[in-house]
């Protein structure tokens, strides 16, 4: 045998034996969190609801889907898109909450020009206007909730308090000094 068969063959005894100790080296990797959280499962969902959105945008630039199909799908997706925001926003402490402005900022793909104003860079031109979007969805559902939770303590202010029983809600004169439902003192 020659010196030169047996450095082949230690050659191969090593590379078999590093590719069966692959899968042993490889989970030796430390790995930071195995399962995906809560937030993580939302934010895997919304990236692919957005690549949805875009891969939809695209085929609708390019005549490949329906317009009929288009112009029903894409505002539920981004209805779920928002809606997954929306879970994602409440998950979130508030002190975390500059930090996805700033991430949003940035996925939206604006750079700040020399002049210190904000422009859109073309390449993402086209997914800042789904963003734009489900922003605008967040912002209906935002102020939706607003508004049914500010109605009750508004309504106990100001002139409705005047008109109506505070107690029962029954209309009511100025001058009665009784409800005539509940008989609550006014
Ligand atoms: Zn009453």
């Amino acid at each position: 045998m020659t010196t030169g068969a047996i450095i082949f063959g230690l050659a191969i005894l090593i590379g078999v034996g590093l590719f069966l100790g692959q899968p042993y080296w490889q989970t030796a990797r430390p790995q930071s969190n195995p399962l995906p959280s809560r937030r993580q499962q939302l934010l895997i969902q919304k990236d692919a609801l957005l690549e949805q959105i875009r891969q939809m945008d695209f085929d609708h630039e390019t005549s490949k889907i329906d317009p009929e199909v288009y112009a029903r799908a894409r505002p539920q997706l981004i209805e779920q898109a928002a809606s997954l925001l929306k879970q994602l926003d409440e998950l979130v402490d508030p002190r975390l909450d500059a930090a996805i402005e700033s991430a949003i900022t940035r996925q939206r793909g604006q750079v700040p020009q020399s002049n210190g104003h904000l422009a859109p860079q073309p390449a993402l031109a086209a997914a800042s206007g789904a963003d734009a979007a489900i922003e605008a969805a967040i912002a209906r559902k935002r102020a939706r909730t607003t508004s049914l939770e500010t109605a009750q303590p508004a309504a106990a202010f100001g002139e409705i308090v005047e008109r109506f029983c505070s107690q029962c809600g029954r209309p009511r004169d100025p001058e009665d000094r009784f409800c005539a439902s509940c008989g609550r003192k006014f």
